[in-house]
């Protein structure tokens, strides 16, 4: 009778050995850390895009007012021709006065057409940096929710396992007496696996020697048996 109590009370001690074991596998799941990682990683991406995105409306916004101002010098210049070859030019001093404003103006100009195609480059450099990076954030959601079904699919495989296992404890317990029970809590509390076998004349907690005294203790099942170095319960 008590043989078979202590049986049970070890499978009580397997069963809650692989369900402290199931917690730790679903507090330490590797899918965790890693989807945490990448949602941060996806977080700065959109960060990142949207800041290049008003970089470069701000790029088109410098950009049009460039070309305005192209437009407009180039017509000041033709303008500034128009009266150069009219015949209205009457001195050499006026003349001389319009070719060098003509002079300014082109150089304005030269200078305003350099800026504009800097800043197409540039313009150019970032919507190609954009969409790559765009691409580059789709495919992360993509590993995202991949890996996070994969994840939830693995905990509830856990979790169904752990379920069972619970309840199959729970049911060993109505079998084993509150007296047994009682004793197994108390060693728990200094031993994560309070039972112990005597094998080959040694306890399998703590590997020592057991007295051939509590060695026959053990074999009679008479009465609960303590290992003598440990204080697990013997079987
Ligand atoms: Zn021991």
């Amino acid at each position: 009778m008590l043989g078979e109590q202590l049986q049970k009370l070890y499978n009580l001690q397997e069963l809650e050995r692989q369900s402290e074991q199931m917690e730790d596998n679903l507090k330490r799941h590797p899918g965790k850390k890693e989807l945490w990682s990448l949602r941060k990683k996806i977080e700065q991406a959109e960060i990142s895009c949207s800041d290049m995105g008003e970089k470069i409306a701000s790029l088109k916004k410098e950009l049009a007012s460039t070309n305005l101002k192209s437009r407009e010098l180039d017509s000041e210049i033709k303008t500034l021709e128009k009266k150069i070859y009219s015949g209205e030019v009457k001195t050499m001093k006026e003349l001389s006065k319009l070719q060098g404003k003509q002079e300014t103006l082109k150089k304005a100009l030269d200078e305003n057409d350099e800026k504009e195609l800097k800043l197409m480059e540039e313009l150019e450099i970032l919507e190609k940096t954009l969409f790559s990076e765009k691409q580059e954030m789709i495919n992360m959601k993509r590993e995202y929710n991949q890996k996070r079904l994969k994840t939830l699919e693995e905990i509830d495989k856990i979790k169904i396992e752990m379920e069972r296992i619970n309840t199959e404890r729970d049911k060993l317990l109505t079998d084993i007496s509150s007296e047994l029970l009682d004793k197994y809590e108390k060693v728990k509390k200094q031993k994560k696996q309070p039972v112990a076998f005597v094998q080959s004349g040694k306890c399998s907690g703590c590997r020592m020697e057991v007295s051939v005294m509590v060695a026959r203790e053990v074999n009679r099942h008479e009465g609960i048996v303590y290992c003598e170095s440990c204080g697990r319960i013997l079987m």
